[in-house]
């Protein structure tokens, strides 16, 4: 550690998670040395850890963050089928209220722990990056007139006393969902903006099973999402990971809690708008028992807009924005979030100027809005759930009801594609825009409204005039530019093969 405080250009990341190692990669390219500290023990082998208690329930990286990690890590997919991952052979199917899309695929299926220790791999071997486990972060270090963080406070886990300090360039906090940054902030006497709370009480309940012999190889992936129509408010996902184990999962919003007795779990199970899931598992020997987490809120901080943000200080991952882990945003966010750090630090490569921070989190905002957007929204649904902060979400009914007709369209033209097809890809557009491939404004536009309202004549001018409720001038365009969130995103093509590709991978 003494030799740590001599070294060059020195960063430090708080939380060796998801979001840590992911930074520790980005800052490789540009810091002399970074030490990640974690909290837990060194992990020994692939499990669930207790500092991110999550990763006993069921993860996926959505198909933009594995594009991200393909190029962060060259060839991780292969380090996954090494260890065991479930190689996609067969169609993926996904069961909605509108009917059943059953997807050719392609990839590999993992357990959370298993990423996490394949990622963990690869940055311990990046020669100035550092672990330091065990270790609890808990405060700031700051300059004398407090506009600079240049450090942390660390001490051993379960030692009250003996505290240390670790001095660095760059502070990144990366320490998720219970992370004490605000707390911090406020003991320094900062003022922080109001966050966006989005209170939806969710509800997860996972447990594994042994795939039986003759079902092995044979079922990647079940998605069987909830009905708001019908009040069902239960969802269900069974996923093939390493280890020839289905890892299945019960989620529920609005208080609605799926159970946690073996029981309960295999009659929520029949419950589900589908029976598919319960009939696969009808021969599968249960390895576990059901195990809950309850998420009351989720919650994205705005620090990029305090204009007196400490330099030397940065944050992300669910530190920065913590989402409805339903839709399996957060690790894909996290991702986005740290290849735009990669792209500030490739802009002021040396010594990051002044306001280097401000804009870095600003950037990584950018990449939160769509997916926050996105999950707000679809939570809104239910009746108990509320969100608030600085800006309302507008045009929420017309929002839902754009986003029905087109899944409605999009399923319908996957089940027509079955039997005739024939395909429009168009409509393959709300696919990519979940994997946040696709921004929404890009699948929200004024050609594909008029093609959905033909098939809804009758509620048109209901639908309309929710849009342009508060506007006197009648421009869909306009309209739309200011309440759905646009992106850009451009892919590698060295590194993944086509957008279309890569989002049936998963
Ligand atoms: C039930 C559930 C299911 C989910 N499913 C998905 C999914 O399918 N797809 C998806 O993308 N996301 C999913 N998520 C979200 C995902 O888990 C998070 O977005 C992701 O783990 C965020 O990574 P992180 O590194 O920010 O936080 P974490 O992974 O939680 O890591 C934080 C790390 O910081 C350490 N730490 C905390 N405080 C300190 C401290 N003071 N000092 C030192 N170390 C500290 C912790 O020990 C931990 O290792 C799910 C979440 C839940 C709850």
């Amino acid at each position: 550690m003494d030799n740590y405080i001599k070294q060059e250009k020195k960063a430090l990341v708080m939380g060796g998670g998801i979001a840590g190692l992911l930074t520790a990669r980005v800052l490789s390219e540009q810091y002399d040395d970074i030490l990640v500290i974690e909290r837990d023990e060194r992990p020994e082998k692939p499990e669930a850890r207790a500092g991110s208690p999550q990763s006993f329930h069921l993860h996926q990286v959505l198909p933009r963050g594995e594009m991200i990690l393909e190029r962060f890590f060259p060839g991780f997919s292969d380090d996954l089928l090494a260890l065991g991952a479930f190689p996609i052979q067969e169609p993926v199917q996904w069961i909605n209220r509108y009917g059943t899309m059953m997807m050719p695929a392609q990839g590999v299926f993992y357990s959370r722990a298993l990423l996490e220790w394949v990622l963990r791999q690869r940055v311990q071997a990046l020669p100035n990056v550092r672990f330091l486990y065990h270790q609890e972060v808990t405060s700031l270090e700051t300059s004398l007139d407090r506009t600079r963080i240049t450090g942390v406070h660390i001490r051993q886990r379960g030692q009250i006393e003996r505290q240390e300090t670790l001095m660095a360039d760059l502070i990144v906090v990366a320490s998720g969902r219970s992370s004490k940054l605000p707390q911090w902030l406020t003991a320094l006497g900062y003022k922080l903006p109001e966050d966006e709370r989005l209170i939806s009480a969710i509800g997860y309940s996972t447990r594994y099973y042994k795939a039986p012999e003759q079902k092995k190889g044979q079922v990647p992936l079940i998605v069987i999402e909830n009905d708001h129509t019908k009040g069902s408010s239960a969802g269900g996902v069974l996923k093939s990971i390493e280890g020839d184990t289905w890892a299945v999962c019960l989620s529920s919003i609005a208080g609605q809690y799926p159970s946690t007795s073996a029981e309960g779990f295999e009659e929520g199970l029949t419950r589900l708008i589908n029976p598919a899931i319960a009939e696969v598992l009808r021969d599968a020997e249960p390895l576990t028992e059901p195990r809950g987490f309850r998420i009351p809120e989720c919650i994205r901080h705005h620090y990029e807009q305090m204009e007196n943000w400490p330099a030397g200080l940065l944050v992300l991952g669910d530190a920065f924005c913590y989402f409805d882990p339903v839709y399996g945003q957060g690790m894909t966010v996290a991702a986005i979030e740290a290849e735009a750090l990669a792209g500030c630090l490739s802009e002021q490569p040396g010594a990051p100027q002044a306001g280097f921070e401000r804009i870095a989190l600003q950037r990584m905002q950018d990449a939160i809005y769509p997916a926050w957007w996105l999950s707000t929204l679809e939570d809104l649904r239910w009746s108990g759930v509320t969100h608030s902060g600085p800006e309302p979400l507008k045009h929420i009914a017309f929002l839902h009801k754009y986003f029905d007709l087109s899944l409605k369209r999009q399923t319908q033209q996957f089940e027509k594609q079955q039997q005739t097809g024939a395909f429009n890809p168009l409509f393959m557009n709300y696919m990519l825009m979940t994997a946040l491939i696709v921004s929404p404004r890009d699948v929200i536009n004024v050609h594909m409204l008029n093609l959905l309202l033909d098939e809804v004549p009758e509620e048109r001018g209901t639908i309309l005039a929710d849009l342009f409720q508060g506007y006197d001038q009648q421009n869909i365009e306009a309209v739309l530019d200011e309440v759905v969130p646009a992106f850009s995103f451009h892919y590698d093509e060295q590194a993944v093969s086509s957008p279309e590709e890569e989002v049936l991978q998963s």
